[in-house]
């Protein structure tokens, strides 16, 4: 089934959305991108986008960092996207990917002086993470301090970062890795944020300690609150904390709640799908795919019925 991109302004099949070879973008990261996922409903014949207005205030924020006026607003990137899904007409679960971007054909490594654009496509995906539970490992990359590279923007040029500690991790045998903040603090894996769950309360790294703030994240603790009753608290977590905790999980767009099995070959908690950890992705699953109606409001159907 042939996928589509909205690009330069109009929607083309994605085949033929091309960039110069120029690009500011290209050669210095300056960009911002979204990881956005339609689950698809078979019951109901739907695509469900997930959290997409948040996934794009994100973006927002993100591009005012890089000093970037992106040329449309937020809502009407929602609108374009729903429009983009329509057009594609999957039947399956799919991964949205928006990008902001330097634009310009100019080389010069400066954020200012430059054209901006925007550019979403939409890809059939799968699970990311395809495993019951996952083996991690405390990785030797740490994520940058925040006058360093700013974490809370989701640019480009960051995921160097990432994608040296995913290698590392993947070279070790492992499936993720887990990366320190600059001070020693447990941060967050290569595209998810981490909770671990000791003595019937969830804990989470906090902002400061160099995460991106996860959309999944605040869903977990959202849905950990109203529908298990349990309260997260954000507190800075020292990488042997993980090795103790009764259960551990990660978070993400691509990842959904993961739940770990062992880290640095340590079995967490009995080294199986925690408690807690399953609870709350049977409920994200039923959530995100439209069928919880108590959060049907963070749900964007794609078709018209
Ligand atoms: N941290 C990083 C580095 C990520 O790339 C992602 C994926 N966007 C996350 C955390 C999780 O964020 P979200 O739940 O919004 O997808």
């Amino acid at each position: 089934m042939p996928s589509y991109a909205f690009f330069h302004n109009q929607f083309v099949p994605l085949a033929e959305a091309k960039i110069n070879i120029m690009t500011h973008a290209l050669h210095y990261g300056t960009a911002v991108f979204e990881g956005i996922r339609g689950n698809w409903n078979s019951q109901q014949q739907q695509i469900y986008i997930f959290r997409l207005k948040e996934h794009y205030q994100r973006l927002e924020d993100g591009s005012h960092l890089l000093r970037m006026n992106l040329p449309h607003s937020v809502d009407e990137m929602c609108r374009i996207t729903v429009e983009l899904v329509r057009k594609c007409g999957f039947k399956e679960d799919i991964y949205i990917r928006p990008l902001a971007y330097k634009s310009s054909e100019a080389l010069g490594v400066r954020l200012h002086n430059l054209d901006n654009d925007f550019l979403v496509f939409a890809i059939p995906w799968g699970r990311y993470l395809d495993m019951d539970a996952c083996r991690c490992g405390i990785s030797s990359w740490r994520r940058p301090a925040d006058n360093v590279i700013p974490h809370s923007a989701k640019s480009n040029g960051l995921y160097i970062n990432d994608a040296c500690n995913k290698s590392e991790a993947m070279d070790k045998g492992f499936d993720e890795g887990i990366m320190l903040s600059p001070d020693g603090h447990v941060s967050e894996g290569s595209g998810e944020n981490i909770f671990l769950v000791k003595d019937g309360k969830l804990v989470t790294p906090p902002v400061s300690n160099s995460i991106l703030v996860g959309i999944t994240r605040d869903t977990a603790i959202k849905l950990a609150k109203n529908e298990l009753g349990m309260e997260t608290i954000e507190r800075p977590i020292d990488p042997a904390e993980l090795y103790t905790a009764d259960e551990c999980f990660l978070t993400g767009t691509a990842a959904h709640i993961t739940p770990i099995a062992e880290i640095d070959n340590r079995k967490i908690g009995n080294g199986r799908v925690g408690e807690i950890s399953g609870r709350l992705q049977q409920l994200y699953f039923e959530v995100i795919k439209g069928n919880n109606p108590r959060y049907i409001d963070w749900c964007t159907p794609a078709y018209k019925k």
